[in-house]
């Protein structure tokens, strides 16, 4: 008889969650915890915080609609403050649990927490169980040995098409009818049977859910008050709610519901709809909606509707997001370094002071940059935490190559800001485009005015989101 304590991560969803899975199956009893981590409020080199306003408001939103769904099959969610590597065993021992369980992260801090714990509870005699659950393919079934991950994106999803990777996914769990409205998922099995004591550690833990969690820090809100625009209408802004049910609704909803994936090629670079292009990327980050799930889900319109470029571009846009994460794994920290993996000078290295650099990120922050298309997007990251493909990449290219900032520097910033943070793609897609990883031809420089006339031509995504 096994008591199991499961550590949610970025992994926040009952459904179609492999290590979830695994520690049910394994418990005899079972509880759930989350870990806010401290180190994830330090800040940024702007001075704010890595786990941005928008971010914090939509895990709060998430972890509620977790604890819900939790709740209805008879258990909770305990959260704590603190290092998971210390707390976590603490509480093992302290409750005579038998497994830990948990989903594997990508980013190497997150590793290291993982070896730290690991070493922990060798030492209690708690047994340690993960599995990974962010991606399409498992690190453990991709069809490259050690040290040959193909570097071009067009050879990585080359030949895992050649191989058919869809062999690799496991098939949809049965408790989930993909083609009716969403429904609350049941945890099978195991109902009413908890840990006793851990109320009383979560009290002593000094966690205080309090709205100081999702409101604008000082520095946030000096950010906003310098962008500020009292009447951003609701119909452009794209604020997602954060939670496993929303993201359900919005996946049904695009695919089945809408149907805007009939469109997908052709309306994703657009700029201001909610329906251009499927928003997916917030639930992908914190695992509140399963790779996996879309991709069978996407087949299951096809099976119906027809395969068609539409909707084989929003699995290739999925394969971006394996690419950049599978690299990440296989790297570890250089994946983060300024020379990247090609250990290469950014062409926009430079000499600038100190002073001139935080003037410019600066501009960029207070939305006040030389061009209206850069600032237009600026403002709606900062206002509602996302900004689209084809504004990341502009944004990107004109800090880098015009601005002179340094990538990594870019990268930080859209830490704090994007709703969807995601170290894979997020370091992955700077490095791209600084020319220091995956593009052999050693860059991308946009030409944004150019840019703003081909995407944004009768200029209503600038007015829309201007001063
Ligand atoms: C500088 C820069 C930083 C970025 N940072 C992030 C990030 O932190 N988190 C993040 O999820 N995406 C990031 N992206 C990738 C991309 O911009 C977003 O995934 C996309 O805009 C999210 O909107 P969507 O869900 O509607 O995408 P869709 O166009 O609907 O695409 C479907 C899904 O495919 C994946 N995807 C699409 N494009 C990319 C891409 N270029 N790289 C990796 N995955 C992709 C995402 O999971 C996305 O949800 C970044 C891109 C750039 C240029």
């Amino acid at each position: 008889m096994t008591k199991v304590l499961y550590w949610f991560r970025n992994d926040l969803r009952i459904f179609d969650n492999p290590a979830l899975s695994a520690a049910v199956e394994a418990a005899s009893a079972i509880s759930f915890i989350y870990v806010h981590d401290p180190r994830l409020l330090k800040n940024t080199c702007a001075g704010i915080p890595r786990l941005g306003r928008h971010r914090r408001r939509f895990l709060t939103q998430t972890l509620s609609d977790l604890r819900h769904s939790l709740k209805e099959n008879g258990y909770d969610l305990l959260e704590v403050y603190g290092h998971p590597e210390k707390i976590l065993p603490e509480i093992a021992e302290k409750n005579s649990v038998g497994l830990l369980s948990f989903s594997r992260e990508t980013a190497p801090e997150e590793c290291s927490v993982e070896n730290e714990l690991l070493l922990e509870c060798q030492k209690i005699g708690v047994r340690i169980n993960s599995d990974w659950t962010q991606f399409l393919v498992s690190p453990a079934d991709l069809p490259f040995p050690a040290g040959s991950l193909p570097q071009t994106f067009t050879d990585f999803r080359n030949t895992l098409e050649k191989k058919e990777f869809e062999k690799f996914i496991p098939a949809e769990p049965s408790s989930f009818i993909a083609e009716n409205p969403p429904l609350h998922f049941k945890l099978n099995g195991i109902a009413g049977l908890k840990l006793d004591d851990l109320g009383l550690i979560f009290k002593n833990s000094g966690f205080e859910a309090d709205t100081r969690f999702s409101n604008p820090t000082e520095a946030e809100s000096r950010l906003l008050s310098a962008v500020y625009k009292a009447d951003a209408p609701a119909d452009k802004a794209r604020i997602l709610t954060g939670g496993e049910s929303q993201a359900a609704a919005r996946r049904y909803d695009y695919i089945f519901g809408q149907k805007n994936i009939r469109s997908y090629f052709e309306t994703r670079n657009g700029l201001l709809n909610s329906s251009d292009s499927t928003l997916f990327s917030a639930w992908l980050a914190n695992g509140s909606l399963s790779v996996r799930d879309v991709f069978r889900n996407v087949k299951k319109y096809e099976a119906v509707h027809g395969s068609g470029k539409n909707s084989y571009w929003v699995i290739f846009e999925l394969l971006w997001r394996e690419f950049f994460k599978h690299h990440l794994v296989r790297s570890g920290v250089r994946f983060f370094a300024p020379e990247g993996l090609y250990r290469r000078s950014s062409d926009a290295d430079n000499q600038l002071s100190a002073p001139a650099l935080m003037m410019r990120i600066e501009d960029v922050l207070a939305c006040r940059t030389s061009e209206s298309f850069v600032n237009a997007n600026m403002r709606e990251l900062i206002q509602t935490g996302f900004m689209s493909n084809r504004g990341r990449q502009n944004v990107a290219s004109f800090m880098i190559y015009d601005l002179q900032i340094p990538w990594t520097l870019g990268a930080q910033i859209f830490e704090s800001l994007l709703i969807d943070y995601d170290a894979a793609s997020n370091w992955g897609n700077w490095a791209y485009i600084a020319g220091v990883s995956f593009d052999p031809r050693g860059g991308r420089k946009f030409n944004t005015v150019k840019q703003r006339q081909d995407y944004d031509p009768s200029g209503s995504y600038v007015a829309a989101w201007s001063v």
